[in-house]
């Protein structure tokens, strides 16, 4: 633990709760209640102010922190490149800008360009930025539309928030930047909320509700379609059975551009290097960010196809033809040094297929759990990705509670193990909780955020 006194200590929870302004809190709970201070971290675990002990079953609080804490390789790798070459805007290139760029795409075959940014949203914001421009070089300003699907997230900016399908996250929020269209979410275990009978083959029904929508719209007004490829706050959506498939082929019948959104899924969270890659799809844009350096860095990533890139640089004697888009600090050096690091670690230890292992190991958990907890509805996930959506009435699926599902991340707070679950974003439907440990879990870890969770469902729902 750290060094400093309890003294230190109790000033900077005072300094905390005086001057910082929390990321999703209320603010009220902090007058009387102390803010959690989150001081080391070490492999799976962190440690508070009081020095508890903390199990972290959602790598930093939001599916960041892939490799671990702890990681002195990837902070001695930052601070190499600090200390040599810390900035410069990225007209210019990098030494780890160019090695990350080329790494990384090899691993996404397709995709050849990286346009670097810091935060998920920046990245989602120059991939709609792209399209517009597109749309105004190449489509005399149709094809400007951007699609996005019912209870996906994209960022926290307006124009982020305009491509969200979270109502409780946009809401008090607008006016919103018009041009995006929302389709239908394809998460079959509601599928009898959205009025499409008992469909056999849902994949196909959820994908054609896409093509309805662009067909309403008019084709040559949509430009793209925004996804993730699992849906995370939404409700940990795995998309069902013959959905990928089909919206790729809609994709090119209209020529809409796909845009897929691994701002979470991205750098192996779900056992491969991109979500998209179990589907088999060709996207035009990947944007990332939470794992492209596990939070050692700030970086994020827009990726796109070589054609998106020739769309750009077809009129040279036109000034305007080229991307006039700048992220200050996309020129920093700590992101890419940072991210080579990390992905240095997860090839030499293997964690895409620990991550696999561990997810199926865990999935089967959370099913055994199911057999027991009768709150459980469904169990789903992929890799290290995982949700358990909460039920107050099996038969008819009614949702959960919200505040009882707070009750059981409290109770695993308690206990020592953090674990999450969706909230404030689809109304009445924050009842799922989530997982996503550091891809080096081991068996004892999985075992051990079960058990929480196990004693948690049994003392909340009782
Ligand atoms: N896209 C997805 C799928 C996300 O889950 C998030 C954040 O949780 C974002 C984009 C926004 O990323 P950031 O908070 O880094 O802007």
């Amino acid at each position: 633990m750290d060094t400093l006194t309890p003294n230190d200590m109790s000033a900077i929870v005072e300094a905390d709760r005086a001057h910082v302004w929390h990321h999703l809190l209320p603010h009220k709970p902090l007058e009387t209640n102390d803010p959690r201070i989150i001081v080391e971290g070490k492999g799976m675990r962190v440690w508070d102010q009081r020095g508890k002990e903390h199990l972290d079953a959602v790598s930093g609080g939001v599916w960041t922190v892939n490799v671990g804490y702890g990681r002195t390789e990837i902070a001695d790798a930052v601070r190499d490149q600090l200390v040599k070459m810390n900035y410069f805007a990225q007209s210019a290139g990098s030494i780890p800008g160019a090695r990350f760029a080329e790494r990384l795409t090899e691993k996404m075959p397709g995709l050849t360009r990286l346009y670097y940014a810091n935060s998920g949203s920046e990245a989602n914001e120059k991939a709609f930025k792209m399209v517009r421009q597109i749309s105004h070089r190449h489509h005399g300003g149709r094809k400007s539309k951007i699609l996005y699907r019912d209870r996906d997230y994209h960022g926290t900016t307006i124009a982020c928030l305009s491509a969200g399908g979270q109502q409780e996250r946009n809401a008090q929020y607008g006016p919103y930047t018009p041009g995006f269209v929302e389709v239908p979410h394809c998460l079959e275990y509601r599928k009898a909320d959205q009025g499409w009978g008992d469909v056999e083959d849902y994949g196909r029904r959820a994908a054609d509700a896409i093509e309805e929508v662009i067909l309403r719209e008019g084709p040559d007004t949509v430009g793209a379609l925004c996804l993730e490829p699992i849906t995370a706050g939404g409700g940990v959506i795995v998309p069902p059975e013959g959905y990928w498939a089909r919206v790729q082929e809609i994709c090119e019948t209209y020529d809409i551009l796909l845009h897929i959104d691994e701002v979470v899924c991205g750098v192996g969270r779900t056992g491969t290097w991109f979500g998209y890659q179990h589907y088999g799809v060709k996207p035009d844009f990947v944007t990332m960010a939470k794992g492209v350096a596990s939070g050692y860095a700030a970086i994020s990533c827009c990726a796109t196809s070589e054609r998106v890139f020739e769309m750009f640089k077809d009129a040279p004697d036109d000034p305007m033809h080229y991307f006039r888009d700048i992220s200050t600090f996309g020129g920093c050096t700590a992101g890419p040094a940072a991210a080579l690091a990390n992905m240095d670690i997860i090839e030499r230890e293997d964690l895409l297929a620990n991550c696999t292992a561990m997810g199926d190991y865990m999935l089967d958990g959370l099913h055994a759990l199911a057999d027991r907890h009768r709150v459980i509805g469904q169990a789903r996930g992929k890799g290290l990705f995982l949700g358990a959506e909460l039920v107050a009435d099996r038969d008819t699926r009614e949702p959960a509670a919200e505040k009882k599902v707070q009750a059981v991340v409290a109770d695993c707070m308690e206990q020592g193990v953090i674990i999450g679950a969706t909230n404030r974003s689809v109304p009445g439907h924050n009842n799922t909780l989530c997982f996503s440990p550091a891809l080096i879990a081991k068996k004892d870890d999985i075992d051990a955020i079960l058990s929480a969770v196990d004693g948690a469902l049994g003392r909340v729902f009782t």
